[in-house]
């Protein structure tokens, strides 16, 4: 499927899309949609959450509805500003505009104004539980809780140990605020859930201000409500907190969105969660948060991935009910098909052997005609300087081949791309160590592609550059940061750090044709029969770019898969 057919596409509605058409029908008639893509601004932005700001995005868009962007800054302890940045600028790279631009800590006043009146209603109380008490008396999923000793405290005695619990009177862990619903629930997050937590520590936003915080299930809710989000569009692992949600908005009388979950994004070969991106940041196992080998959208772009492909990629896996796990193929496949479209090519040579045209004139230079790209005839042609003596990739000669072998090989013949049918007529080895340094061939002159005389035809056609005027480009050949599909499953004693791929970064200096040079941070290219690259946006200096592999031509790790070589 192409990224033109998804998007533009009449398949049928997802089940979100089905539930909210319902809803503007019925419960939010009159109403416009209204979405939110909600992230703590602990880390950087992922792949998955790409899937849930396209999303939300997505759905607004479609249905003419606004979509805002929220920091759920609720956990003072692990928000960070720079998070907060990045997190804006990886949603505008993306391609998303939100409507409005709101933090959670913007309504602790309210939120705080709110738990009074469910104290005044006695729907919450304070509690002096130790935590270890209160999940203690939580009970099980196949057995009730305890009430609380705490449970009955007056209102009045409530209201005025609430009030000193703001004021900073206790310390960290000896008092909550809790929702009085049911401890014999089969739900245990209606067992009294915790709404506020005494925590002595400066907030990104609120500074010192609060020595209470907000719980997640308290704040995000009531936020959404505040804002008059019809939809709160979350994972699956909120579906039983669902009833809590809908239990606070029906306490307190407000507008009650609703909440729907769907299944978040696994990927094959890729951690995902927050904390262990930190890990590998913290430690070293990757350069940074905007290594390209990080799933982490600051990764992918620095990889090459266009804002393009990935929201296709969105489109192509959907949404779902049910948890899977998605190939991370299915990524890769959305870069090159968009990649195939717009990249530029360039003739690079990543392993160069040098090849001599000894019947080709000594002195002479002649500029051929390359194609731009072949998908796209307005990206026009570019002049590529061709001369006697050349390089090819070590690998395109063989001096046993197969058969079948159609590059080039003693005696037999190859067309060197945009140029000439060459013959290989001998080759010369490093008398020391056997090694092929050299092939000596000649050229057909009336082969020239283009030339419009009818054509012989060869089997193979190889790239090349000319060595007097290639320009050597350093490259990173980047490769997945896990060898194994499930990561997350770390061997037997050890931790998912053990299934790092040893091999997930290469580098060489390839001798690239010499407009190369010129390219700019962030221009991407499909080196021809290679794979596509990017002039990486960070260590590139003018006139010497450096690259980075996005992805290459094709799934080698497939290949590698069928033989039964990788798992
Ligand atoms: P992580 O588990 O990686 O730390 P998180 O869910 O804690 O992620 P948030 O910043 O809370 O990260 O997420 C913001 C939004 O992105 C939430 O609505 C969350 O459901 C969604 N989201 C996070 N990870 C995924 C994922 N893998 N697939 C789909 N949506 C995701
Ligand atoms: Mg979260």
């Amino acid at each position: 499927m192409s990224a033109t057919e998804s998007e533009g596409s009449t398949r049928r509605l997802n089940f979100i899309e089905q539930e909210i058409e319902k809803d503007l029908q019925g419960r939010f008639a009159g109403r416009k949609l209204k979405t939110r893509f909600p992230p703590e601004p602990n880390g950087y932005l992922h792949i998955g959450h790409a899937k849930s700001i396209c999303l939300n995005f997505g759905l607004a868009k479609k249905y003419g509805g606004t979509c805002n962007l929220r920091f759920d800054d609720t956990n003072p302890s692990k928000e960070e500003q720079e998070y907060v940045d990045a997190i804006q600028d990886d949603v505008r790279w993306l391609g998303f505009q939100w409507d409005e631009l709101h933090y959670a800590s913007d309504y602790f006043e309210q939120l705080y104004a709110w738990a009074i009146e469910l104290i005044r209603k006695g729907l919450a109380y304070v509690c002096d539980l130790t935590p270890e008490q209160i999940r203690e008396y939580r009970g099980t999923l196949t057995s009730p809780g305890k009430n609380s000793p705490y449970r009955d405290r007056p209102v009045e005695e409530n209201l005025d140990l609430f009030a000193r619990m703001r004021a900073g009177e206790f310390p960290d862990g000896s008092r909550t605020l809790r929702a009085k619903i049911d401890m014999a629930s089969p739900n245990l997050n209606l067992r009294d859930p915790v709404m506020y937590r005494v925590l002595h520590a400066s907030h990104h936003r609120t500074g010192d201000t609060w020595c209470i915080y907000p719980m997640y299930d308290w704040a995000h809710g009531q936020s959404d409500s505040i804002e008059g989000i019809t939809h709160s569009i979350c994972t699956l692992e909120f579906e039983d907190h669902r009833p809590l949600y809908d239990w606070f908005c029906e306490a307190l009388g407000i507008f009650h969105p609703r909440q729907i979950e769907f299944a978040r994004l696994n990927l094959t070969y890729t951690v995902m969660s927050k904390r262990k991106l930190l890990q590998l940041v913290k430690e070293g196992h990757v350069a940074g948060w905007d290594d390209p080998r990080m799933p982490t959208i600051r990764g992918l772009r620095r990889r090459g991935y266009t804002p393009e492909s990935i929201r296709d990629f969105c489109e192509r896996i959907g949404v779902a009910k049910f948890n899977s796990t998605i190939d991370v193929g299915v990524l890769e496949n959305s870069v090159r098909d968009h990649l195939n479209q717009t990249a530029q090519r360039a003739m690079v040579v990543m392993n160069p052997i040098k090849l001599v045209l000894t019947n080709y004139p000594t002195d002479q230079v002649e500029m051929v005609e390359a194609v731009n790209n072949p998908e796209d005839p307005a990206a026009g042609t570019r002049q590529v300087p061709f001369s006697r003596e050349l390089l090819i990739e070590r690998d395109d000669f063989m001096e046993d081949a197969p058969r079948k072998f159609f590059r080039l090989k003693p005696g037999g013949e190859v067309r060197l791309r945009y140029a000439y049918i060459i013959r290989c007529e001998e080759v010369i080895k490093d008398p020391a160590t056997g090694q092929v340094i050299e092939l000596r061939c000649t050229y057909d002159p009336a082969t020239r592609s283009g030339s419009g005389t009818a054509q012989r035809k060869v089997k193979g056609i190889i790239h090349w550059v000319s060595a007097a005027h290639a320009v050597d480009v350093p490259v990173r050949l980047y490769d997945r940061l896990f060898q194994c599909e499930n990561p997350d499953q770390a061997p037997p004693g050890g931790t998912f750090l053990d299934n790092l791929n040893p091999d997930s970064l290469q580098e060489v200096v390839a001798k690239a044709e010499p407009a190369l040079a010129e390219s700019q941070p962030g221009q991407r290219f499909q080196f021809e029969r290679t794979g596509y690259f990017v002039a990486d946006e960070v260590d590139s200096q003018p006139g010497r770019p450096v690259f980075n592999r996005t992805v290459a031509l094709r799934d080698s790790w497939a290949k590698l898969q069928a033989k039964g070589k990788v798992n």
